[in-house]
């Protein structure tokens, strides 16, 4: 198993043993690595479920001839569609139906959750719901930077396999005002609500400024909420990020990035809208104050 793929070999070890042995969980969380390779574990992960030969996947039975073209109706993928910045809690749904039918070849059908950090709040707990009562049948396997971006009640329902270090993304030098600016707002979310809006008003008459922040903002909350953990961190603030991290519960980091997302989208889409620097410093309040 696992042939070509650049995976931590303890980790492999230990999914081989436990695809032959029939003994896989039911619910598991491939971390680390990076994301092509933890893919295309899962995928081979999802082969071995529905094959029906002796060493599992085979690569000759019928069941691993259509999972290697891509066509074997009992492996499911789900993932953030290019559009959204978030798995949205109707896909989940969606996947929880198609979890509850039995599969339509073989024994066993398996659901890859692609890069499972993206999904919102609503949508963990969706998920949640299925994987406190899996179907017999069922097996999930989850891919994610790290078990940290995922709600702790998540992460206690999964077995989670390291791949290996995660590859940090190359500093760029582009939108470093983008970047100092959204470093502003999250040391004001940090500290106070008057900080925070003084830290919003560079916003009110420059969108251009605040469409270079909001990604570095959700590049900086991603890295709280990895704070702890082997992911490398993709920004130069970690102690920002630390400060977040011990400040915000991991459910309200995961708020503000989401927020994050759908002010971009709003701000992409209506580029004569003017968001007031109190307006948006009230957003992010909001959810520091809210309780979980
Ligand atoms: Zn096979």
């Amino acid at each position: 198993m696992f042939e070509g793929l650049s995976i931590d070999a303890k980790s492999a070890r230990a999914l081989e043993s436990a695809v032959q042995s029939g003994r896989l969980s039911h619910a598991v969380l491939l971390e680390g690595g990076d994301a092509e390779t933890r893919l295309a574990a899962a995928k081979e992960l999802a082969r071995a479920i529905v094959c029906t030969g002796e060493e599992k996947p085979c690569g000759h039975c019928r069941a691993c001839k259509k999972a290697q073209s891509g066509n074997h109706p009992d492996i499911h993928l789900l993932q953030k569609d290019e559009k959204s910045a978030f798995i949205k809690v109707d896909a989940v749904r969606a996947l929880k139906e198609q979890a509850m039918l039995l599969p339509n070849d073989g024994e066993y059908s398996a659901f890859i959750v692609r890069e499972a950090q993206f999904m919102n709040v609503q949508a963990q707990n969706a998920l949640l719901k299925i994987l406190e009562e899996p179907a017999r049948h069922v097996h999930f396997l989850l891919t994610a930077e790290s078990k940290a971006a995922l709600l702790e009640t998540i992460r206690s329902r999964v077995t989670d396999f390291d791949l290996g270090q995660s590859g940090a993304l190359p500093q760029t030098q582009e939108g470093q005002a983008g970047e100092e600016a959204a470093a502003a707002v999250l040391r004001g979310l940090c500290a106070d609500e008057f900080e925070l809006l003084c830290a919003c008003a560079v916003f009110q008459k420059d969108k251009a400024l605040l469409q270079q922040a909001l990604p570095a903002m959700e590049l900086i909350l991603r890295d709280a909420l990895l704070c702890g953990s082997a992911a490398q961190p993709m920004t130069g603030e970690t102690a920002l990020a630390l400060q977040l991290h011990r400040t915000l519960t991991p459910q309200k980091l995961l708020r503000l990035r989401e927020k994050c997302g759908e002010l971009l989208a709003a701000v992409r889409a209506n580029a004569n809208q003017n968001l007031t620097a109190t307006a948006l410093s009230a957003l992010f309040y909001e959810i520091k104050e809210r309780e979980d």
